[in-house]
């Protein structure tokens, strides 16, 4: 470890600024080899410190300090103090005015932080912690200014210079200059300020709303991306109308833009008025990107919409709130994708996300409650448990108060917040207000990690009609978040469910005391004990529970049930997502017990009651293609890894493999139907219609390629070569870039060739070799990282090479000879040099390190260790590695 440890910023620590910044007047002087930025700030003092004249501190990352006014005079250099990443000035009067100017180089800089070159355009990321590196300013969200921007650069080679708000003014000033304006009228922090300058086309449109107001849209590309803005445009109308008719949300400027730039951390960002997205979720045609980029464009479209009220007009009053603004608005994203195409493909997709990662981080070393109680970089908690898990904790508040009592909490919380800095109290006390329920209880979600479990347990007594349940809820794993030792205590959990009777029907449910059946067949039960028992009546045989509908908590659950139970849910529960739950939980047992036979070196073989269930989803005329696929789709590596107390990849893909392959020989005929089906069937279909028919086509090909038979082969080859959309084109690639045949070379080499001038098509390119299954699989990422279109620069390239075979092939990462684990090492000490942020992310992948055999961790231990001992290590990464590497308690 370096020798200067950087220290944690806590929780409780919270008070309000001394200070506080009314307007910010910011002037760019944008050039090529440095940018100056004036920055004025009407500043004044907090009311209750009156009399009293504490310093003011600014903070300041990599500016070079020109000069510093204050109420319009040159302040001599013994009045302030620059150091240490600050602007310091003792006793200021209680209000004034400051000027600084300060002399930054975003082509230096490589951490997309700050004000940065992408493409040779100028962009902007400000979220956290980004705009002091920009300016200084008391760059922490509780302090909301009203911001102009004055921008001036060379008209040749920034044409477009774009800022929040409107565009009040602009000039030309000879010799090749010229200046814009703009002002935004809504107060904001600082994270939200955005600056983009450069060579920009824009697709416009336009939205009115719904109380009258004409909205111009306008999506700014690169000009050879022009032809690839409809969807994203459409995709944000279709939000905009969708967040007036849910949640009566309006627009509030006369002006919406979007730019997509090509090197970015993350997805996209909100900032007011003047969203900056990544590329990836901005350009697509039916060439270029796959049905699940259109999805995603749409989903990310919207978030960064929604945005505009969750986050933006009602902010966070400090970061450990972040949750408050992303896990509400990835459930309205969650609510809009549900809405647009199909909820219960969306539900199943979702939860998916979130047991795969969000799981995974919250039983390692970087557990966290969704509201944090400390971090070192803000950045590492931009997490799954902060969105995904922070989702799911509003969709409880959905579940308990219903959409009604939801949309009466919103209401209340924009009625009471609107314009102001706010915590996830301020919300939990806005919907127990206005849903008249008591949610202190509820509250716990915020503050503990780790994810219970919850266990179920039944019994039916046949002479009373009685069918009791007892639901148990626990911690199984020691909470990691922890500084100090607290016990977890009960959670107040939401548990849908059903009863089924034996030909499959729901049952209308009635619960012990109630003088008749609730309205719907899927009842709500409320869970705040530790352990209670519910007693349904008046039944006349023993009913088949459907537990946890929905997924309506974010638990792990479990109940002892009988395979042949699971088969007959997996056939027929009315909900779909129970259903297709149910048959992973049967796919998965088998899997972990087919794992356990290779490890052994015994003979593997497929359960027919899994196989005759598998058969009955090929054939069953009520499920659209999207869910067939996604039932027949086995739980990946990574999902069974969590199930295992020490995990072994080598077994998991053995098992995983042997039945993906028993299944395709049982049912050969019926799966090369429906692959035919699928190619005569692609064309006069409606949209949806026909992705459900590609998703199933293509689970189709990729169960028949297991085979390894010419004809298989061949298929993918000519669909490889005809493909009209990029769905098709890049399943037929990824099934190729398995196998070890002239056809894959051939399919790789030609793909290079159409797809070198697209980024994002490069991207798709080196993933699917990243993520291939053939035995020399390492090798080729070895080669990769040396080609010529591979940087680790690039985030979304590095991600499609580096993060795709860390993460998601995780047989050949996690060779036993630990190649795999020096290979990420290597790449994180030399992106951490660059971009911290990203290194941060990539190293992270270490995090399950302790759950490998003695062989495993002891490679792992050395590679993180390694990394550790780097000098210079950014804090980002040194955060990581040290939860990585803390003792255990237990
Ligand atoms: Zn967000």
């Amino acid at each position: 470890m370096s020798s200067e440890k950087p220290q944690a910023v806590l929780r409780e620590d919270y008070c309000p600024p001394d200070y506080w910044i009314d307007s910010a007047d910011l002037s760019f002087d944008l050039g090529e080899e440095e940018t100056q930025v004036r920055a004025r700030l009407e500043i004044f003092r907090r009311e209750d410190l009156i009399g009293d004249s504490p310093p003011l501190i600014l903070v300041g990352e990599e500016l070079e300090c020109l000069e510093v006014r204050l109420d319009g005079e040159v302040l001599p250099a013994h009045r302030y103090r620059v150091a240490d990443d600050e602007l310091r000035i003792d006793s200021p009067p209680e209000r004034f005015q400051l000027e600084t100017r300060v002399r930054i180089k975003p082509h230096e800089n490589t951490a997309l932080s700050g004000l940065y070159r992408t493409s040779g355009n100028f962009c902007t990321q400000c979220e956290a912690m980004g705009f002091r590196r920009i300016t200084y300013f008391l760059d922490r969200p509780d302090v909301m200014a009203r911001f102009s921007t004055t921008i001036t650069a060379d008209k040749a080679s920034c044409p477009v210079m774009l800022s929040n708000g409107n565009r009040v003014e602009a000039e030309d000033l000879g010799g090749g200059r010229h200046r814009v304006r703009w002002e935004d009228p809504f107060p904001k922090p600082s994270y939200l300020f955005a600056l983009v300058a450069g060579d920009l086309r824009a697709h416009r449109g336009s939205f009115k709303t719904s109380g009258g107001r004409e909205v111009a849209l306008e999506i700014w590309v690169e000009p050879q991306n022009i032809d690839k803005c409809e969807h994203a445009l459409a995709s944000l109308q279709r939000a905009m109308a969708w967040d007036e008719r849910v949640f009566g949300l309006e627009y509030d400027l006369d002006i919406y833009m979007i730019v997509a730039v090509n090197d970015f951390n993350m997805g996209a960002m909100e900032n007011k008025g003047l969203n900056v997205f990544n590329s990836k979720y901005v350009l697509a045609l039916p060439s270029t990107a796959t049905d699940a980029d259109y999805e995603g464009i749409e989903r990310v479209i919207g978030h960064e919409y929604f945005h505009n009220w969750t986050g933006n007009r009602v902010t966070c009053r400090d970061w450990f709130q972040l949750t408050l603004k992303e896990g509400l608005t990835v459930f309205r994203d969650q609510q809009f994708g549900a809405d647009m195409s199909s909820a219960a493909v969306t539900r199943i997709e979702d939860v998916k996300i979130l047991r795969a990662a969000q799981f995974a981080e919250d039983s390692g070393p970087m557990s966290h409650p969704i509201r944090p109680d400390s971090y070192i970089s803000m950045d590492n908690f931009y997490t799954s448990t902060v969105y995904n898990k922070g989702a799911e904790v509003i969709r409880m508040y959905h579940t308990l108060l219903g959409a009604e009592g939801f949309r009466r909490g919103m209401d209340l919380y924009f009625e009471r917040h609107d314009g102001a800095a706010v915590t996830c109290d301020d919300f939990r006390d806005a919907m127990a207000t206005a849903g008249e329920r008591d949610l202190s209880q509820f509250g716990r979600w915020y503050s503990q990690a780790g994810t219970p479990l919850v266990e179920a347990e039944g019994s039916f007594d046949s002479e009373a009609g009685c069918y009791s349940l007892t639901l148990k809820q626990s911690f199984p794993e020691p909470d990691q978040s922890a500084t100090r030792e607290i016990p977890r205590q009960a959670l107040h959990i939401p548990v849908a469910m059903g009863l089924l009777n034996s030909s499959g029907e729901d049952l209308t449910v009635r619960l012990e005391g109630e003088s008749a059946p609730g309205e719907t067949q899927t009842r709500v039960l409320e869970l705040t004990q530790s352990q209670q028992t519910f007693i349904f009546t008046g039944l006349s045989q023993a009913p088949i529970p459907s537990l946890l509908r929905g997924f309506s908590a974010p638990v792990r659950f479990k109940m002892e049930r009988s395979r042949e139970e699971l088969a007959f849910l997996m056939g027929r529960d009315s909900d779909s997502f129970s259903r297709w739950d149910a048959g992973q939980q049967l796919a998965l047992d088998l899997l972990l017990d087919l794992a356990k036979t290779s490890a052994r070196g015994e003979a593997m073989a497929l359960d027919p009651l899994y196989a005759e269930a598998f058969g009955r989803i090929l054939a069953d005329p009520s499920l659209d293609g999207s869910l067939k696929a996604l039932a027949l789709t086995l739980p990946s590596e990574k999902v069974l890894g969590q199930e295992m107390e020490v995990v072994d990849p080598d077994a998991l893909f053995a098992a995983r493999e042997f039945m993906r392959k028993a299944l395709a020989q049982t049912h050969c005929d019926a799966l090369r139907e429906i692959y035919s089906r699928g190619v005569e069937r692609a064309i006069d279909e409606n949209e949806q219609d026909a992705i459900h028919q590609r998703r199933l086509k293509n689970c189709a090909l990729a169960y028949w390629m297991t085979l390894g038979g010419e004809d298989a082969l061949e298929a993918a080859a000519t669909q490889l070569e005809r493909a009209e959309n990029m769905t098709d084109t890049e399943a037929a690639l990824v099934v190729l870039a398995d196998t070890v045949s002239e056809a894959r070379d051939r399919g790789l080499s030609d793909c290079y060739d159409r797809w070198s001038e697209d980024p994002l098509l490069l991207d798709k390119w080196f993933a699917i070799q990243a993520g291939s299954r053939r035995p020399d699989t390492f090798e080729r990422v070895l080669e990769l990282a040396d080609h010529p279109a591979f940087s680790l620069k690039n985030p979304n390239r590095m991600r499609s090479l580096v993060g795709t075979f860390c993460s998601a092939n995780p047989v050949h990462f996690n060779r036993a000879d630990g190649a795999g684990y020096r290979f990420l090492a290597d790449m994180v000490i030399q992106l951490d040099s660059m971009n911290p942020q990203a290194a941060a992310r990539m190293v992270s992948i270490f995090n399950p390190w302790r759950r490998f055999d003695s062989g495993r961790k002891a490679l792992l231990k050395q590679e993180i260790e390694r990394v550790g001992g780097q000098h210079g290590l950014s804090k980002d990464v040194f955060e990581i590695v040290t939860r990585a590497l803390a003792d255990q308690s237990d």
